[in-house]
This record gives C-alpha cells, structure tokens and sequence, in this order.
C-alpha cells in the first residue's frame, strides 16, 4: 500500500513533470540511500557544506557553491550575501534595509511570483526595460542601456532568469555589470537539463547561480544549489548557518572564512529559516554528481517509450480530435493539440482527468492556446497506458 493512502492521500499519476506544487521529482535509489546513510552519523554543517562547495564547484565550474533549502532560497540568500558581504551589522539587519544600498535591477519583462524570494532579503527591485513584442506593439525587448541608464549609487546588483529566450543575453549584461562593480545573480532554477547550462558560471562569468535540487536534477524536493564567487558563497553560508557557537571555538572551513577578516560571529542570520539537513546535502550532492557525469541519460529511453505508448493509442482510438507533436530537447515531451472538433475544451480535459481515478494532472502551460503538455520524467511505465485509456474515454472513444 502507498504510504500516502497509509495517511489517507490518493496517489496521482504526475505527467505534468517535476513542478513543485507535485512534489518535484523521483529520486533515484542511489540519492535515497545517501540521504539514509547520512543521518546514521553526525558531522558538523559547516564542514559538510564545505565539502558541498568542493562537490558544487567541480559540477558547475564555479570557485564555491552552497545546498540551499530549494533554488527560491538561495535567490534570497545570494541577494542577502550581495547586499552585506562580511559586514555583521548589515547581515543583522537584513531584511530590514534602512541606510545602506539594497536595489537589484531587473527587467520588467523577466519578474514573476519567484523573485519574492529576492525581495524577502529586503532587496528592493529595480524594474527596467519594457517587452514590445508581448504587447505586440513593436519588436524590441529590454535592452542592455536601459540596465545602464538605471544605475545609482543604491545600487547594489543585477537579478536576471536565465532561460533561451531571455533579453538581452547574459553575457554583455555580465560585462556592463562588472563594468559598474556590480555582481549579476542569476535564476536558473529550471534550466537543467540541457546539461551545459550546469556550467553557468564559468560560460557566462556569473557572479551567482542557482539552480533547483528537486527538478531534473532528482534531489530532494527541498533543496537547491547557490554556487559562485567565493567571498559571496561564504557571505551566504554565514547568513544560512546556525552561529550558536563561541567566536573562540569556532574552526570554520578555510577555503570559506578567514577568522582574522571577522570581527566576531554573526548572530543567526536571515537564512537560518531556510536550513537544510545533513541527508539533503549528501542526497543532492549524490544526485548533483550523477546528473553531472550523465548518468540520468539511460533514463530518457523510458520517457520516450512513455510517450510512444500514448501516441500509438491516441492516433489509433481519436486520430480526428488532437493533433500530436513531439520534442526531444531539453528533455522529452509531447503536446497534445486539440483539433475544433474536439468536444471538450483544454481547460475542461484539464479539470476532467484531474477528478478522474486514478487523478491524472498533465501539463497545464499553454491551456490557453489548446494545447495539453505530457512531461514524461515522472510517470512509471506503467502510467502511460492509462492516461491514454484515460484520455480517450473522455474525448469519447
Ligand atoms: C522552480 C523555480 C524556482 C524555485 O525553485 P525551488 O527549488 O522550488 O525553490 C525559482 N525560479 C524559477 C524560474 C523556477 O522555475
């Protein structure tokens, strides 16, 4: 029996991918065994979030990286580290920012529910830039003198999501912005795989970026990855681990912190809500290191058969209803198109397979546009049939 239905929750079959409201991604048995193994032993944080920088910075190319509780808080605490450094007083404050620089630019076009998580560090957002294009009142996107032209002396960075289709591209932001000693904090929550975009940092020459554990990367659902410059990755850490220590005892990891450039320890800081445990980092680390050497690659020919599966019942039981198409990068996917002739709206099928048994939730992104999405990466094989059986009943054939 499912442990869920042991608590009295009904499974559902999970085609609409590793989206948060689902609870993220499976984790393979490799990852669930770390998480197990590590809480048998006890190891001090911030020796282990230590070795995390040394396993994060060898994945990504970055100087240091951090295991963040979910990509949304290390969006908070790379702004945090952004706007105080090493600085105890400002790190104090946080998210009260009264009297020292706390503005991040950002292009108007590229704000969304997640940068709360910037604007909880007491970051107050710049917008810049207008997108013509959605407006379909011209063709120009945010441009990188508007970012230029925004620039004070409360400045104290650059917010910017990373996907294909952002504007301007990162690059020539990262040069204007290091021009102006500005870091660029990049939101790439999402943007793995393709597998190179795990090497952000080195690329594009980011100051910070992060990257979501509960995604593709197959970690637990709670974590993320913050990695980096070195001297921002530190600030984070201070600002995330619990400090209930004597400065005289404290024997921090070198490559992190120098005593000598502290006055004394900070008090528990504003990412000390956000903490993460011993068995998030060793399974994320251990998730993050075969996502990295490619070892998930073997698990797309599941996918694709999924996706086969589907296709073959669909184009022979209502070859007039929907139209299919399929994708293969980043990562396999079909769309399913529904023709005029279909009986039910994309929104209604939407809602019908949702109150079906078992519940099936597909991809809900471009209802709008009549398109239902199966995301493959968390179905069982033995999902496929059904939701096919599923769909077809209800588009009646
Ligand atoms: C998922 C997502 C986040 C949040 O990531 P978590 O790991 O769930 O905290 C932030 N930004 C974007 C663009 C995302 O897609």
């Amino acid at each position: 029996m499912s442990i869920y239905r042991q608590f009295g929750v009904e499974p559902i079959i999970n085609a609409s991918g590793t989206v948060t409201r689902l609870g993220g991604a499976p984790m393979p048995s490799e990852v669930l065994d770390a998480f197990r193994e590590a809480s048998e032993v006890t190891v001090p944080l911030e020796q282990l979030q230590a070795a995390a920088s040394r396993v994060i910075a060898e994945a990504t190319g970055a100087e240091a990286g951090l295991v963040t509780s979910g990509a949304a808080a290390a969006l908070t605490l790379g702004a945090a580290a952004i706007m105080c450094g090493t600085e105890l007083a400002k790190i104090a404050k946080l998210p009260q920012t009264d009297g020292f620089a706390n503005e991040m630019l950002v292009a108007r076009e590229q704000r969304s529910g997640y940068d709360h998580a910037v604007r909880a560090s007491g970051a107050r957002l710049v917008e810049v830039g207008l997108d013509e294009s959605r407006a379909q009142a011209g063709g120009r996107r945010a441009e990188l003198w508007e970012y230029e032209a925004a620039i004070t002396e409360n400045t104290v960075g650059i917010l910017y999501v990373f996907s294909s289709e952002s504007q301007p591209s990162l690059q020539p932001l990262i040069e204007l912005a290091h021009r102006h000693n500005l870091p660029v904090l990049v939101d790439a929550a999402a943007q793995l795989p393709p597998r190179e975009n795990l090497r952000l940092v080195e690329s594009s020459g980011a100051d910070l970026v992060t990257y979501s554990g509960g995604k593709a990367l197959r970690g637990p659902q709670s974590t993320g990855i913050l990695c980096g410059r070195r001297d921002l990755i530190a600030s984070a850490t201070l600002q995330m681990l619990d400090m209930d220590e004597h400065f005289e005892l404290w024997d921090p990891p070198q490559e992190l912190f120098k005593r000598s450039q502290l006055p004394g320890l900070p008090r528990n800081g504003i990412g000390r809500a956000m903490k993460v445990s011993k068995e998030e980092i060793a399974a994320l680390l251990t998730a993050l290191t075969m996502f990295a050497n490619g070892e998930y690659d073997a698990l797309i020919d599941g996918e694709r058969a999924c996706l086969d599966t589907i296709k073959s019942v669909l184009t022979a039981e209502c070859p007039d209803l929907v139209r299919l198409e399929e994708q293969d990068h980043p990562s396999p996917k079909m769309l399913i198109r529904l023709e005029s002739s279909c009986p039910l709206s994309a929104l209604e099928l939407c809602r019908r397979l949702r109150a079906g048994s078992p519940p099936i939730y597909l991809g809900h992104g471009q209802l709008d546009a009549g398109i239902l999405v199966i995301d493959p990466l968390c179905l069982r094989p033995e999902d496929a049939a059904t939701i096919a059986r599923q769909l077809c009943s209800l588009l009646g054939s």
